[in-house]
């Protein structure tokens, strides 16, 4: 498979910088219902009385018409809404950067302002429009804490978790650029139907270990599938861990969205080396939370991820391990090409090797899918996403690019 890659027209556009969020004053994106009802009354602004009800009125203009300034509430008084706007914030990160793939793919680098004594951040999020359906790549953490071998994020070191407002605001901001809201003459309280959406899907698979921010994940996505709001079903949700066996049971019974897994590896001895917290959480109990994760069907299955990495996991004894893995698993397995990254040691493995996998493992009864490296020419693929602190030096960037042409990878 090949992918034009198109380096002779820049793909950035500028992007218009909408207000930066004022970092003193508290955001109202990203409260469960309760905590913004407190806010408000907290704040003296609403009596307790009235509190559910303005909640229920202002969950519709952040989340089902996506305003992003409190003077477009119109069927909210004049004086509350000044109140509003003088206590809190509800503008979207500053997008530093919008870059366009020449196949479609957009890649956003937000900035959120600087929280406490911490200075401010910058995370990348994806958005994949396919046939039918447009997936957004979420990240959940500026950096990681784990050390996948494989993975550009695993080399940055973690400046911070993300907020539930920052991991909803890539939606949010997302779906402005995109036009997935509706226009300011819709009436007031209209249902937007959900057909049709740009954001029909969303993966926690951008920056970060999900599970290891799990309150401000699970936050956020129960406001992301609440039906009275942003209405994303949990079908069309799912959060990738590298592992995190407590709180994948966890995952289950208080978020109930879909889940992947990064196994990357048949057995512990390579799992180890690829993804380290294979150390702390080995296979055994991975796949024992795994067998236990509720509601598993047919219809139902965790994805299984794997990176397919020349020599070292993508012989045919691996994909015969990896189906006595599974057994028993309602599983479809995900073959990620890798996507190289300036000083890695690992190579992807050759395009017929790939297809060589996928066919045994669909024999064996498993759905096999290969994931087309989307947006390559923006470095919008898994494992290439950054965050300011550690951007990549031009010299790094052209060997990339060099690299990608010279054909690793494809
Ligand atoms: N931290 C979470 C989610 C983010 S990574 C996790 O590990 O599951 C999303 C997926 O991209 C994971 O399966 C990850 O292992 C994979 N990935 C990371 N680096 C990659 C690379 N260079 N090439 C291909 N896939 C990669
Ligand atoms: Fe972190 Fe996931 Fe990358 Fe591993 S693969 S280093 S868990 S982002």
């Amino acid at each position: 498979m090949t992918l034009s890659l198109d380096l002779s027209s820049p793909a950035a556009r500028p992007a218009p910088s909408p207000r930066a969020i004022p970092a003193e004053k508290p955001s109202l994106i990203g409260l469960a219902r309760d905590d913004m009802a407190q806010l408000l009354v907290r704040a003296g602004i609403v009596p307790e009385r009235q509190a559910k009800m303005r909640v229920q009125q202002l969950w519709h203009w952040l989340y089902v018409r996506g305003v992003s300034d409190f003077a477009d509430m119109f069927n909210i008084s004049k004086d509350l809404r000044a109140a509003l706007a003088s206590n809190f914030s509800i503008a979207r990160p500053e997008i530093v950067e919008e870059q366009i793939s020449n196949d479609g793919t957009r890649k956003w680098l937000f900035r959120f302002p600087a929280r406490g004594a911490g200075r401010a951040v910058e995370i990348e999020t994806v958005y994949i429009p396919e046939e039918g359906r447009g997936t957004l790549c979420i990240s959940s953490q500026v950096g990681c804490t784990l050390t996948c071998s494989f993975c550009h994020t695993g080399t940055q070191k973690l400046v911070r978790n993300l907020t539930a407002e920052e991991i909803l605001s890539q939606l949010l901001t997302a779906r402005d650029r995109l036009g997935d809201f509706p226009d300011r003459d819709t009436p007031a309280g209209a249902i937007v139907p959900a057909e049709g959406r740009k954001v029909s899907n969303i993966v926690m698979m951008g920056m970060g270990e999900p599970l290891y921010n799990f309150e401000a994940v699970k936050t956020a996505l129960l406001i992301a599938s609440d039906g009275d709001g942003l209405a994303l079903s949990k079908r069309r949700i799912t959060l990738s861990t590298s592992g995190v066996v407590p709180e994948i049971a966890r995952t289950g019974a208080e978020i109930g969205v879909m889940l992947a897994i990064s196994l990357h590896a048949p057995n512990d001895d390579l799992r180890d080396l690829l993804v380290p917290i294979n150390k702390k959480y080995p296979l055994k109990d991975l796949m024992a939370a795994c067998r236990a994760y509720p509601g598993l069907s047919n219809a139902k299955r965790i994805t299984f991820e794997y990176v397919m990495l020349k020599d070292v996991n993508d012989s045919l004894d691996d994909a015969r391990a990896l189906i006595k893995l599974l057994k028993g698993i309602p599983a479809k397995i995900n073959l990620i090409p890798f996507n190289p990254w300036p000083g890695t040691n690992y190579q992807c493995s050759d395009w017929e090797t790939i297809e060589r996998f996928a066919d045994f493992i669909n024999n064996a009864g498993y759905a096999s899918p290969i994931r087309t490296p989307r947006g390559r020419d923006i470095l919008a693929a898994c494992g290439q996403l950054k965050s300011e602190s550690e951007r990549m030096k031009k010299t790094e960037r052209l060997a990339l690019e060099a690299m990608m042409i010279a054909g690793h990878g494809e």
